[in-house]
């Protein structure tokens, strides 16, 4: 697959404060990308750089083929759909999603039937046929953010960036604006760089998923290795879903607070120290039962449980106060339930288990 945008050692401060500290990344033609970071990790920032709004300090931009370090945003063929919407709330649908086209700076569009024509196909594209004199004051929040989408795309963009889309929708919506998000941007043929803090969402959105950490690109990967093969455990701290020891290795053991683990197969190399454990590769037996060939036992008392729907999530702590974390998929099994401060063994295969040593 070709690139379609690249970017080497790309820095940006505010005054003293670095805001991005050597950003390294390519991204794939036709795809669709989700970057994952905390707040204030430097996701708008990275989008802002990218669109030119904001001048970097030092590194290399290309887009489709060449250099566009010094050209203007305009002239970059960049689509930006910003956090919250920025539509214009005194016009309809129809006016919002044509007002880029006939009020930019290169090549507006100046035919009122050509207008017309543009601005409805795009209406159809996300799904708002039958809205197009309506005030956008008076649709909904999903809604708002299709006209927001058909706003960018009117003008053609080859790449569309949009800065968490979804976090100004209630949870339903933003579940369905997912699939429709995908099958949009699957018409258009566009890449797309959808930022987000929510993993859950940069994980099932992202055919590529960027992760941004210490001002930098911490991994880049499919869903599915950035998922199951952090780098680092600040990368399986966002994906929230690890249990994660800080400690030292010492020849075949990892020695933390809570107890020491034998360490299995998967030491993956890195800085940070840790020893990090999925959610649900753990099983919850009762105290006292041993742990079998290749795997550790460890004792907790219960905490409380909490339904997520498919799933369960169950909490211990552990002799030193940490609080740890097993979710058990329900589609088989009924849910257990558990006496409260009652000890429970926690069971693991060791090979389930990452080292970062
Ligand atoms: P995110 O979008 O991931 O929450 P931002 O890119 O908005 O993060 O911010 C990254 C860092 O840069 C933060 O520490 C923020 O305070 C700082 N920052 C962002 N915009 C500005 C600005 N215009 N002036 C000064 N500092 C800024
Ligand atoms: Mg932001």
């Amino acid at each position: 697959m070709s690139t379609v945008l690249q970017l080497s050692n790309v820095v940006k401060s505010y005054g003293d404060a670095v805001a991005l500290d050597g950003i390294d990344l390519f991204l794939p033609d036709d795809s669709y990308v989700s970057l994952l970071g905390p707040s204030g990790a430097g996701k708008t920032t990275l989008l802002r750089v990218i669109a030119g709004f904001e001048t970097p300090e030092r590194g290399a931009i290309r887009f489709a083929g060449r250099d566009i370090g010094g050209v203007a945003p305009y002239e970059r063929e960049i689509g930006f759909v910003f956090q919250n919407f920025a539509l214009f709330p005194h016009l309809t649908v129809e006016k919002n999603i044509a007002f880029g086209l006939e009020n930019r700076k290169n090549n507006p569009v100046t035919d009122p039937q050509i207008v017309r024509r543009k601005a409805r196909d795009m209406i159809a594209l996300v799904g708002l046929t039958g809205l197009e004199e309506r005030a956008v004051t008076q649709i909904s929040g999903g809604q708002k953010q299709r006209v927001a989408l058909a706003r960018t795309l009117v003008t053609d963009p080859k790449m569309v960036l949009l800065d968490e889309p979804l976090g100004a929708l209630d949870a339903n919506l933003r579940m369905r604006m997912r699939s429709e998000l995908r099958s949009i941007r699957e018409r258009c043929g566009v890449t797309f760089l959808h930022v987000t803090g929510s993993e859950t969402e940069a994980l099932a959105m992202g055919d590529t998923v960027l992760v941004l950490d210490g001002r930098k690109i911490a991994q880049q990967g499919d869903s599915d290795t950035v998922y199951n093969h952090p780098v680092s455990p600040a990368v399986a701290r966002f994906l929230n879903c690890y249990n994660i020891f800080s400690g030292v290795i010492e020849g075949l053991v990892f020695k933390t607070a809570a107890g020491v683990f034998p360490v299995g197969a998967t030491v993956q190399p890195c800085a940070q120290k840790a020893y990090a454990i999925r959610y649900d590769r753990i099983a919850i037996r009762p105290a006292g039962t041993p742990a079998g060939e290749g795997e550790i036992a460890f004792e907790g008392a219960f905490l409380a449980s909490e339904y997520t729907g498919s799933a369960i999530t169950s909490f211990f702590t552990l002799d030193d106060g940490k609080v740890f974390e097993v979710e058990t998929h329900l589609s088989h099994a009924a849910p257990e339930s558990y006496e409260p401060h009652g000890r429970y063994s926690l069971i693991w295969k060791k090979d389930d288990a990452i080292v970062y040593a």
